[in-house]
């Protein structure tokens, strides 16, 4: 049996599960997630979203009327009867819930599509190629429909998986927008998802302050040997413009987007020597490799990772390690 049909199998002969992402929420992981913990209400299964992230304030459309609970507030005595199922978590250790429901749960099921995953899970459902983890979950419940007769993608867990596949892939225009992500778009098209309010709450919903903390932002920039953009956020740009962390991803690829530029690096200080970092390049560079060395880890275009130093530090030694990317 196909990894895929193994974890229909296995769902459907279990009862109780927990569906949950990685730390500092996007639009796949919430995608996904959301479109499982449906999927598993539909087919009436115990399910709870648990994630301890905050969800950043341009997503907070798809989960309205969700209750997504915190760690703690999971009060379930029984943990060991429950399947946790961890997606587009690259990697064990950014899974956003407390190690005691990670390591007491029954099964691990992991679905994701990060290069650099080590199949984790008791179940591994992992495709490096794969646009976005919410393409992985299409599939599965496509063939879910297949197996079953059913039609079980609803319109809200068609917009949920549209708004991971769009996201990931920048609005399709990234190298990871593969023929079948078009042939995902068209089939939630068909069903009905809201693509116009999700491109209107993810992309045209940027706060005044937001705009702010962004000129402030490209005002760092920095061009290395023509091919190499760093800009940074500072803890006091976050705090003159009153914008949280989680809700500065938009600032992310203004630094790769400039004309000859190959990678680039946004520096966000999310605490004071705890620098979160973005890296993306456009072409041939391969920026998880540079996340890596630094224990972060991601896709050929798009990685991160964190460096516990000033921001000024780290920009000296990515820019180091970049310089051997180009
Ligand atoms: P970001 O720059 O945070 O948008 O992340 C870009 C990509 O790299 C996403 O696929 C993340 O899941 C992945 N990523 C970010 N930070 C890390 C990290 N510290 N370790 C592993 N993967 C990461
Ligand atoms: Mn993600
Ligand atoms: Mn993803």
């Amino acid at each position: 049996m196909s990894n895929i049909n193994i974890i229909i199998d296995y769902i459907q002969r279990s009862n109780d599960f927990i569906v949950t992402s990685h730390v500092n929420p996007d639009g796949d992981n919430i995608g996904s997630t959301l479109s499982m913990y449906y999927f598993l209400k539909n087919i009436n299964k115990n399910v709870y979203y648990v994630l301890d992230d905050s969800i950043p304030l341009n997503l907070q459309f798809l989960v309205e009327d969700v209750n997504i609970i915190k760690s703690h507030e999971f009060k379930e005595l029984n943990l060991q009867n429950y399947n946790l199922i961890a997606l587009d978590c690259g990697d064990i250790n950014r899974i956003c819930l407390d190690n005691e429901i990670r390591d007491n749960c029954k099964k691990l099921i992991c679905i994701d599509h990060h290069a650099s995953n080590d199949f984790y899970g008791d179940f591994n459902y992992v495709v490096a190629e794969a646009s976005s983890t919410s393409e992985l979950v299409y599939n599965l419940l496509m063939r879910y429909n297949e197996i079953s007769n059913s039609n079980i993608i609803d319109k809200k867990s068609a917009t949920a998986l549209y708004t991971g596949l769009m996201t990931d892939t920048g609005k399709f225009t990234y190298s990871n927008t593969n023929p079948s992500s078009f042939d995902m778009a068209k089939n939630l098209l068909t069903i009905g998802a809201d693509t116009q309010i999700a491109v209107q709450h993810v992309f045209g919903s940027n706060s005044f302050n937001f705009y702010k903390l962004l000129g402030e932002a490209l005002n760092t920039l920095e061009i290395i040997n023509t091919k190499i953009a760093t800009m940074s956020v500072t803890g006091d740009m976050m705090k003159r413009n009153n914008i949280d962390f989680k809700d500065i991803d938009a600032v992310t690829p203004y630094a790769r987007d400039i004309e000859n530029v190959e990678i680039g690096i946004l520096l966000k200080e999310k605490e004071q020597n705890e620098i979160k970092v973005s890296l993306r390049s456009k072409a041939y560079a391969d920026v998880s490799k540079i996340a890596k060395l630094f224990g972060g880890g991601g896709h050929i275009r798009a990685a991160g990772c964190t460096i516990y130093d000033s921001i000024e530090n780290a920009k000296q030694k990515l820019i180091e390690e970049a310089l051997k990317e180009i």
